[in-house]
């Protein structure tokens, strides 16, 4: 399948954060302070075309820090809130957020469960699985969007940091990309192609 085919009829470019929006953390570490959220090169400018293509932009995060203590759901909530507000500057937005806060194990929420999707879909009840894309850089996030029959890009991200499973993620995506603002170009230039 070329990129159009895979990408012609796309109206929600699901992301997940850490490793695809803002830099992330070395293994079993998180990001706990608005300090450590470093946001990636041309993230910004990617969310904004995005926008301006008319996509619906949503973000889905495992935080498994905050069952185990290390920060809170409100940290979180606040992340985000400042993060929003960066964004604004350059004209870009994210429409929602939503975020696991549970264990493994402990609830039906924690990619690769379907849990936070069912969440964006009682938020935007026009959203399909089949009009979707996951934008991920571990294999939860590829088995996510597979399971549930989103079109999956994977982001290769950090060669000093791979991800646990990392092959088998990039295997099984549709497309692979070394960053966000390369996903997007690639979306995009599948969409004007019609
Ligand atoms: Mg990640
Ligand atoms: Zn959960």
């Amino acid at each position: 399948m070329n990129d159009r085919a895979i990408f012609g009829g796309l109206r929600t470019v699901f992301l997940d954060r850490d490793g695809i929006l803002n830099e992330s953390m070395p293994e079993g570490e998180y990001v706990t302070r608005w300090e450590d959220f470093h946001v990636l090169p041309g993230v910004p400018e990617a969310l904004r075309l995005l926008n301006e293509a008319g996509l619906r932009v949503v973000v889905v995060t495992n935080q498994r820090g905050i069952a185990r203590g290390f920060y809170t759901a409100a940290d979180v909530e606040r992340f985000h809130r400042a993060f929003a507000r960066q964004l604004e500057e350059t004209g870009a937005r994210i429409d929602g957020f939503f975020v696991c806060p549970h264990e493994k194990g402990q609830c039906h929420c924690r990619k690769p469960l379907p849990g936070l999707f069912e969440q964006a879909v009682r938020r935007f009840p026009e959203i399909t699985a089949a009009a979707s894309v996951m934008i991920g850089d571990a294999l939860s996030d590829i088995e996510f969007g597979r399971r549930l029959g989103m079109k999956t890009i994977f982001i290769a991200g950090d060669k000093l940091r791979p991800m646990q499973r990392a092959e088998k993620a990039a295997r099984l995506a549709d497309l692979r990309c070394a960053s966000l603002p390369q996903a997007v170009d690639a979306l995009l230039a599948a969409r004007s192609s019609h």
